[in-house]
């Protein structure tokens, strides 16, 4: 327990309102959709919640068979859980034992170390390519016989990075029977470039690999809670054990079953993603940054000076970043791409200071 770091969330736009005693605050911090809940979700959580004295079905079926059907699988196939962040934890709970070891790159996603740490496994950390991609050659050369999972974050947070076709494809194959690898692919969605695969594909040629995805990003869902794994049947079962069985709320389900149906609003989201994204990058090389290419809502950006320092003076004009300090990367920050209005504020803010 004590080699564990609480994980530090982004700061509260409440929190920040208070401090600094603004009205306006915006926070492009967590990598949420600044859409809101699609139409379609809303409609569908308000009609749950008259539900809402009866448990949920414990089994979520009504989504599992969904997503069973979006990415042709079988629903034994799925399992949800609440919000990727706990599927996450309950993969590594149930596989590693104390000395199992655990293999991802750094900076990733924090929560592989802190699971791992609690099931006294050894989180065994290489640093990321000097283009900051997922490293699978380093990855590979550390797996040893008590490596038990790789996690593969792709694209990669902090970064935005996602790592080429064909070399995921060779990795997967060449990784030993008693290794499982991991795909979190919690910002695939915004993925559309030609030179990727997904866990699922890999899935679909005979790899028995775990890919775990969210609501919280592409389907703007961050605040109710819903993750899922699609995995074999035989790789699922020792996770299902330990599964809470309410671990997916009644409202959160209904909102992600029709998330999905929400085409127009998908596409508007991901549209807006893409005209944000130009314009940041455009804005901030102007500026002097180095904007690292994303495949993802979020920029990692290079702003070639000390980024808590930058950090806290968008802080006190009511703009909320992510410095990525803790990361190891004391000039770089993470910036989620916001709608048209968002992305203004944040590039005229960033003029007024500097
Ligand atoms: C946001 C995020 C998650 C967690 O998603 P939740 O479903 O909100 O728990 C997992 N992995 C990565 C890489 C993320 O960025």
């Amino acid at each position: 327990m004590q080699e564990i770091a609480p994980y530090v969330p982004g700061k509260s736009i409440e929190a920040v309102k208070k401090e600094y005693k603004l009205d306006e605050v915006l926070r492009l911090a967590s990598n949420e959709n600044q859409l809101g809940p699609s139409p379609k979700a809303q409609e569908a959580m308000q009609q749950a919640l008259l539900d809402g004295h009866l448990y949920p079905d414990a089994s979520t079926t009504a989504l599992r068979e969904k997503l069973a059907e979006l990415y042709e699988v079988r629903p034994e196939q799925v399992m949800t859980g609440n919000g990727a962040d706990n599927v996450i934890s309950l993969v590594i709970s149930s596989y590693i034992n104390e000395g199992d070891e655990v293999l991802y790159c750094s900076p990733t996603f924090p929560a592989y170390c802190s699971s791992t740490l609690l099931m006294g496994g050894t989180p065994v950390e290489v640093p990321l390519t000097d283009e900051v991609i997922f490293d699978l050659d380093a990855l590979q050369a550390k797996i040893t016989d008590k490596t038990k999972l790789i996690f593969v974050c792709n694209p990669n947070n902090p970064t935005g990075t996602i790592v080429e076709a064909e070399r995921l494809k060779q990795f997967v194959k060449e990784v030993p029977d008693h290794v499982t690898v991991v795909l979190d692919e919690a910002y695939i969605e915004y993925v559309r470039e030609e030179s990727y695969v997904t866990g699922i594909d890999l899935f679909h040629e005979g790899y028995d690999i775990i890919t775990i995805r969210t609501f919280s990003k592409f389907y703007s869902l961050a605040g109710l809670r819903v993750g899922y794994a699609i995995a074999s049947e035989a790789i699922l079962e020792p996770v299902l054990r330990i599964r809470e069985p309410f671990a997916c709320n009644r409202i959160a389900v209904a909102g992600a079953v029709a998330t999905l149906d929400d085409i127009e609003f998908t596409e508007e989201h991901f549209k807006m993603n893409e005209v944000g994204k130009q314009f940041l990058t455009k804005e901030m090389t102007k500026l002097g940054f180095t904007v690292i290419p994303s495949a993802t809502n979020f920029l990692f950006v290079d702003v070639k000076r000390d980024a808590n320092q930058l950090f806290g003076d968008l802080l006190q004009r009511g703009v909320i970043v992510r410095p990525c300090t803790g990361w190891g990367y004391g000039e770089h920050v993470r910036i989620s791409i916001g709608t048209k209005e968002q992305n203004d504020l944040l590039i005229n803010t960033l003029k007024t200071i500097l």
